[in-house]
């Protein structure tokens, strides 16, 4: 596969001595552009709310199990000015889609950071208004991160992800239309994906204006209607990222923390050799933690001293420079 390429079924299905060969070009086209250093980005999970109703998720608005929570304003800005790792450079406000926990919580702490620090601000929020994402924008985010979620509209219908797909891929370029710098993402391995279909993710993910992608194995999720299918393959996730990384040596690719479910104790550092770019540090306060629920209760908290020892493994190293100002000078 060529640089810019889509990857072949094959690629996808790589194993063994031939897998080890296909990451590591892929870390290579890392290392040339962006050399041993990795983004630090700290998520905070601010609301489980969603007025979405996505299968494969355990926050979809009907699990009646999920207690819902809002994160304390206060709490968290104390948090994010006077306790966050040293290592962290940029923070990502995450939530369901949860227009009340935009306005009242996000928007704020955008302010705040924007007038208190140095810090790249980015947003995970799902599909707001027009005119709230704008307000967020103005309060100082630059980075929106909008998975797309899979490719094909049927299976996208079938699954009840957000909204349909054709208005998904909209959001994701009026964003881009209106001064955001995007990153998107898809999930590998869902219930009734074949391999044809996670390749398909590959040519929209091209087609679309981004700055970064990720790839999330399938998890199955506790409370949801795929809680009973088949977990993702690792090897499926990481050949995924690893073609990603050939198809766009300058994008962002983060190792995303459900490697360590999909591939416990080496999937998250097989993530960073296939190139990835981006490590994420939870900061959800504790008590809240567990009802954050993407996937199961027991997840596996990616705190700055598991990243940093990740990273020093691999021998790459904490980047200095925040994502939002490697985009601005990009
Ligand atoms: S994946 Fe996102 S939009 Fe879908 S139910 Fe979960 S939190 Fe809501």
């Amino acid at each position: 596969m060529e640089t810019g390429e889509l990857p072949t079924l094959a690629e996808l299905q790589v194993t063994e001595t031939a897998q080890s060969a296909y990451h590591a070009g892929a870390a290579a086209l890392t290392r040339e552009r962006f050399g041993r250093r990795v983004f630090v980005r700290a998520v905070v999970e601010v609301s489980n709310f969603c007025r979405e109703n996505c299968h494969y998720c355990g926050m979809r608005r009907d699990n009646r199990d999920l207690s819902r929570y809002r994160s304390r304003l206060e709490e968290l800005t104390d948090l994010l000015l006077h306790h966050r790792p040293a290592s962290v450079t940029d923070i990502n406000f995450q939530a369901g889609e949860d227009p009340v926990a935009a306005r009242e919580i996000v928007l704020p702490l955008l302010r705040r950071l924007r007038q208190e620090t140095r810090l790249g601000l980015s947003v995970c929020l799902g599909t707001l208004s027009p005119a709230l994402t704008e307000e967020l924008r103005t309060a100082g985010a630059t980075i929106y991160i909008i998975k797309f979620e899979l490719a094909d509209p049927e299976l996208y219908r079938r699954l009840e992800a957000p909204g349909t797909l054709v208005e998904r891929t909209a959001h994701v370029r009026w964003l881009a239309e209106h001064g955001w710098r995007v990153s998107s993402g898809f999930i590998a391995g869902l219930p009734g994906q074949d391999l044809a279909s996670v390749r398909d993710n590959f040519r929209l993910a091209a087609e679309l204006p981004l700055v970064g992608c990720s790839v999330s194995p399938f998890v199955p999720g506790a409370g949801t209607p795929t809680d009973a299918a088949d977990p993702a393959s690792i090897d499926l996730a990481l050949n995924s990222m690893a073609a990603l990384r050939r198809m766009r040596p300058d994008w962002v690719i983060p190792a995303v923390s459900a490697l360590n479910l999909a591939g416990p104790g080496t999937g998250y550092r097989r993530g960073l050799r296939t190139g990835a770019n981006l490590c994420t540090i939870n900061l959800t306060p504790e008590e809240v933690r567990g009802d954050y629920l993407l996937y199961k209760r027991e997840r596996f908290i990616m705190n700055e001293e598991r990243i940093l020892e990740a990273l020093a493994a691999e021998g790459l190293e904490p980047s200095p420079t925040s994502l939002a100002d490697h985009f601005a000078t990009a």
